[in-house]
C-alpha cells in the first residue's frame, strides 16, 4: 500500500516537471474525489415564549418534535460549499452573518464563509429567531452543523431528480367579486385578497400560479448507503400544531420519513433528510373553494409529508448517480433599497395614530399598519440583499432572502442555463414578502407596506442577478 502511494507520488512529480498534456489529465484524475458530509444540530429553544409566525400569544409548553439546523456539505476537490436549512420561521441577515463569523473565526471549520447558505423552512410552530435568549445560540448551532458536516465528509456519489405534486398547493391570492373583501389598511381598495373566506360565493380565480415540482438531490456513500437527501417544494408551510407546542412542521416530518423510505440504517454518521422551502410566498396548503375540515393536530402535516416523501422515494429509483460532478458557488450583495411609504400613507397613518384608541371607523388592521408606516416609512432600516447561486453539475440552486412568489421561481427555472434548477427562499435573511412588480399592482396582504419592505422592483433585480450568476457558473 505504502509502496503504491510512493509510486503514484513519483508519477505525479514526473508529469509535473515534464508538463505533458496527457500527464495533466492524469494528475486531475488522481485529485478528483467527490466528498459529501451531512449533519444536524439541535436548535430547539427554551420553552416559554410563544411560537412565531401565526401571531400566537400562548407560551410554549411542550416540544412535539425537535428543531434542527440540517447541513449538507459538498466538495469536488476544488470547491466546497454548505447548504444549511433551519427549522425556523425566518432568520435575519444579522444572525446569518453571526453564524458565518463563528465559521470564519474557527480554523477547524475549513470552508469559505461566503460559500455557506443558511435558510429557514418557515415553520410557523418555531420560535422567534431574534429573541435575545436564542439568537446567539442559533448562530452558534448553525456554525456547529457546518463543522459537524465537514467532519463527516466521505467519498460519495450524487444524483438528483424531481417529481410533480400539485395536489397540496394553492395560490392564496384571489380575485373576488366583493369589494368589501378588498379593503386594505391604508384606506384603499385592492384588486386581490389573501386567503378569502373559504367556500365564499365571491371567489373568482387565483391571482398567480403554483410550482408543483418537488426537486431533490441525493447523496450516497460509494457503496450505495444513503447519506443525505435535500428536497425543495414551494409550499408556505402546513400548520396545525398543538397549542403551545414546538414543531418543525411537515419539513421535519419529511426529513425523517424520507430516510425510512430510502432504507437508511442507524449508525454513524446518521442519514440526514432535509426539506427546504422553494418559492411559496403566495402559495399555501388551503383550498379556499372548499369549506374547512376539522383535523387533529399534526394530522395534515403528516399527510403532506407522507405524500411528498412517497413521491420522492419513487422518483429516487430513477436517478443516475455520479462519482464526480463539478461544483460552483457564487454570492453577491445587491444593495437593495428599503421601501419608503408615500405621502398619502404617511398622512393616513398620522391621522390614525392621533387617536389610536378610536379606530372603529377604519379598515381592519389599520392601526397595525399605521404603526409600520410611522416606524419604517422613511426607509430608515436595513433589508437583506445577499443572493447566492450554487452549481452541482448541471443543476443550479438559487438562494433568495425573501418569501418569494411562485412565478419568480418558475421564471428562474425557465430561464436558467442549467438543465435543472430550483430556488431556496428565506435564505441568508428574512426580508418579508417579495411580490413581482405586476403583483404589487394588484395589492393584497403580501404587497402592503410593512409586510413588504423592499423596493418594488426587487424581484426583477434579484432574478436578473441570479440568472447572470448562473450563466457565469455554467460557463466555468
Ligand atoms: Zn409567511
Amino acid at each position: 500500500m505504502k509502496d503504491f502511494r510512493i509510486r503514484v507520488f513519483f508519477f505525479v512529480l514526473v508529469i509535473f516537471f515534464t508538463g505533458e498534456a496527457s500527464g495533466a489529465a492524469a494528475v486531475e484524475s488522481v485529485k478528483k474525489v467527490f466528498r459529501a458530509g451531512a449533519a444536524t444540530s439541535n436548535i430547539t429553544p427554551p420553552l416559554g415564549s410563544p411560537v412565531a409566525g401565526a401571531g400566537s400569544t400562548v407560551p410554549t409548553n411542550n416540544v412535539h418534535d425537535e428543531l434542527h439546523a440540517r447541513a449538507l456539505v459538498l466538495d469536488d476537490g476544488v470547491t466546497r460549499f454548505a447548504l444549511v436549512v433551519c427549522d425556523s420561521s425566518g432568520i435575519s441577515a444579522s444572525i446569518c452573518e453571526k453564524a458565518r463569523e463563528f465559521i470564519a473565526a474557527n480554523k477547524a471549520i475549513q470552508i469559505a464563509p461566503e460559500n455557506v447558505m443558511i435558510s429557514a423552512t418557515h415553520t410557523h410552530s418555531g420560535p422567534n429567531a431574534n429573541a435575545k435568549n436564542y439568537r446567539d445560540f442559533l448562530a452558534r448551532r448553525i456554525a456547529d452543523s457546518v463543522q459537524r458536516a465537514i467532519s463527516n465528509l466521505r467519498p460519495a456519489k450524487i444524483g438528483w431528480g424531481s417529481v410533480d405534486e400539485p395536489s397540496e398547493l394553492f395560490n392564496r391570492r384571489w380575485y373576488v367579486n366583493d369589494s368589501a373583501l378588498l379593503k386594505n389598511p391604508f384606506g384603499g381598495v385592492d384588486k386581490v385578497v389573501m386567503n378569502p373566506p373559504r367556500g365564499n360565493k365571491a371567489l373568482d380565480k387565483p391571482a398567480g400560479p403554483t410550482d408543483p415540482e418537488v426537486s431533490f438531490l441525493s447523496v450516497q456513500s460509494l457503496e450505495g448507503k444513503p447519506v443525505a437527501l435535500l428536497a425543495n417544494y414551494s409550499l408556505h408551510y402546513v400548520g396545525g400544531a398543538g397549542e403551545g407546542e414546538i414543531s418543525a412542521d411537515y419539513f421535519g416530518m419529511f426529513a425523517n420519513r424520507i430516510g425510512e423510505l430510502l432504507g437508511a440504517e442507524s449508525g454513524f454518521p446518521p442519514f440526514v433528510g432535509i426539506m427546504c422551502n422553494g418559492t411559496s410566498g403566495d402559495v399555501n396548503n388551503s383550498d379556499r373553494r372548499k369549506k374547512s375540515q376539522r383535523r387533529a393536530p399534526y394530522e395534515k402535516m403528516n399527510e403532506v409529508a407522507e405524500k411528498i416523501a412517497q413521491g420522492v422515494a419513487k422518483a429516487h429509483q430513477e436517478i443516475i448517480f455520479s462519482e464526480w460532478v463539478p461544483l460552483g458557488a457564487a454570492s453577491r450583495n445587491l444593495f437593495l433599497k428599503p421601501r419608503k411609504a408615500d405621502n398619502k400613507m404617511m398622512e393616513y397613518a398620522a391621522k390614525i395614530l392621533e387617536r389610536p384608541n378610536d379606530v372603529s371607523g377604519y379598515p381592519r388592521y389599520a392601526l397595525k399598519y399605521a404603526a409600520y408606516v410611522e416606524r419604517m416609512g422613511k426607509g430608515d432600516y436595513r433589508v437583506p440583499d445577499l443572493v447566492q447561486v450554487f452549481r452541482i453539475g448541471d443543476l443550479g440552486i438559487a438562494a433568495i432572502p425573501y418569501e418569494t412568489f411562485a412565478e419568480t421561481g418558475l421564471r428562474i427555472k425557465k430561464e436558467s442555463p442549467f438543465q435543472d434548477s430550483f430556488t431556496i427562499e428565506l435564505a441568508n435573511g428574512a426580508g418579508g414578502y417579495l411580490p413581482t412588480p405586476a403583483q404589487h399592482k394588484l395589492g393584497g396582504y403580501e404587497t402592503w407596506f410593512g409586510t413588504n419592505r423592499v423596493q418594488l422592483d426587487a424581484s426583477d433585480i434579484i432574478t436578473k442577478a441570479i440568472l447572470g450568476m448562473m450563466k457565469e457558473l455554467k460557463a466555468d
